[in-house]
């Protein structure tokens, strides 16, 4: 069980937050995604034959127009052709599966993007009628199928056709309501808006409306953040994930659009995040981990509280399942064997499948010892403390003796108080939760292989 939330305000403090704001993985897979390679002979999926429950991803990476702080694979683009093949591509891709994995409970299904509802109304029926061809969709309440969508694009007659289709949790792309904000990242949306789709959405029944918000943008300033915050606390929506904005011009083409004078400097950031944190405790929203706020009535929030909480590539989850499969350019799959991931370009990803069935170029088979550390970064990162027993029992050696070069590098955690331990339990403070990424990292056996971390995006 966690400690309780918003027992006590966090004690953030601006020296604190800048001392531990590096770069730093965000953990929703172990190893990394990053740390990918070569299969060779290895076929991870051969465990899906022997799995209960199953997630699914539909990456559906198509948008109208350009957001320019965007670092996701998406194509833009205003031929709809090109969607309808990419359709086909992902009917075929689906079609490889039929025989390998078991017909067992879809508990979770996710589409994300670009832009999922780029695709009408009739091509994401096929789509939907698909995926209930091959796998065991199920509808009502004990299942979590999401959608992301764009509230400048999504229609309200698509609305009811989502919730026809099943889904029955929503996901809105906010980032900030400030004009001038909007307008430098070419993302222009009202919140009337966004008011409407979602007072919509809780009429069609979707249960958790989330938005996305970001903070460091361009334009953005203390004030101005808190205005959006107030609007957003206006329309309560039931969670809420708030993101720090990477600037990585070098990586992603479109922050090249983004004049970098308007960049909060790390400072401003700060003070970004921790009004922003301020704010939202002090509205009633509970913080889960990483940057998820719930409001105490969304079962996730629960679930955080009662420590059910489990971590995907979507980011937390109550309905975790035992296996993943990721469709789509760049989507990636996960059985108990490992990882694998589809080729990220379209034009590549639809040759692949049009050859072989799938489209998959990389990935991952897990050791004893990866399976060991993606256990003891899941029980840190959902449910913020460690069982120093059953991870001695895991690790075959005493948990003094298996950890003791991550433990050294978590003392500067313990000193500051952000983590305690006593002979049973190693646990993550109150304050420490804004850190947990932090304390993950220092298990992470890669990360401290004596590679470069330029890669990972800072946590500030
Ligand atoms: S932020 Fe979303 S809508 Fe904008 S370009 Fe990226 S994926 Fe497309």
């Amino acid at each position: 069980m966690r400690q309780a939330q918003n027992a006590a305000e966090p004690a953030l403090s601006e020296e604190l937050l800048s001392r531990y704001a590096g770069p730093c993985p965000r953990y929703t897979s172990y190893p990394t995604a990053d740390r990918f390679g070569p299969l060779g002979d290895g076929e991870p999926w051969r465990a899906l034959a022997d799995i209960r429950s199953l997630s699914l991803y539909v990456h559906i990476p198509f948008c109208h127009s350009l957001c320019y702080f965007c670092a996701c694979n998406k194509v833009i683009t205003r031929q709809y052709g090109l969607a309808s093949s990419y359709l086909e591509q992902l009917l075929r891709e689906m079609r490889w599966y039929r025989d390998k994995v078991a017909r067992v409970p879809v508990t979770q299904l996710h589409l994300g993007g670009g832009t999922p509802t780029y695709l009408n109304d009739d091509d994401m029926r096929r789509l939907i009628d698909g995926l209930a061809q091959i796998f065991d969709l199920r509808t009502g309440e004990d299942v979590e199928y999401s959608i992301e969508a764009d509230p400048r694009t999504l229609e309200l007659d698509t609305l009811a056709t989502l919730r026809q289709l099943g889904f029955n949790r929503l996901s809105l792309g906010i980032q900030d309501f400030n004009p001038v904000v909007q307008q430098s990242i070419n993302r222009i949306c009202s919140s009337d808006q966004v008011a409407q789709l979602t007072d919509a959405a809780r009429e069609q029944g979707f249960r958790s409306i989330s938005y996305d918000l970001i903070y460091g943008l361009p334009g953005q300033s203390v004030d101005s953040l808190q205005r959006t915050l107030d609007r957003v606390l206006e329309l309560a929506p039931d969670r809420i994930a708030l993101y720090h904005y990477a600037h990585l011009p070098h990586r992603f083409k479109a922050q090249r659009l983004i004049d970098s004078n308007l960049i909060p400097t790390p400072t401003e950031k700060i003070a970004m995040q921790l009004a922003a944190v301020s704010r939202l405790t002090q509205a009633g929203y509970e913080f889960l981990g990483m940057d998820h706020f719930a409001l105490p009535g969304d079962e996730l929030a629960a679930a955080a509280r009662e420590g059910r909480l489990a971590r995907n590539f979507q980011g937390y989850t109550l309905m975790p399942a035992d296996a993943l499969v990721g469709l789509g350019a760049s989507a990636i799959s996960y059985s108990a064997d490992g990882y694998w991931q589809n080729l990220h370009r379209l034009k590549e990803y639809a040759q692949a499948v049009t050859d072989r069935g799938i489209a998959t170029c990389r990935g991952w088979l897990l050791d004893g010892d990866d399976r060991l550390r993606q256990w003891v970064i899941g029980e840190l990162m959902c449910r913020l403390q460690l069982d120093k027993k059953e991870a001695a029992e895991r690790a075959g050696a005493p948990f003094e003796t298996y950890f003791a070069a991550d433990l050294a590098r978590l003392q500067p955690m313990f000193d500051d108080g952000l983590l305690q331990q006593d002979e049973n339990c190693l646990r993550v403070t109150n304050r420490g939760r804004w850190f947990v990424r932090n304390a993950a990292a220092a298990f992470d056996r890669y990360l401290h292989s004596a590679e470069t971390d330029a890669r990972y995006s800072r946590v500030l």
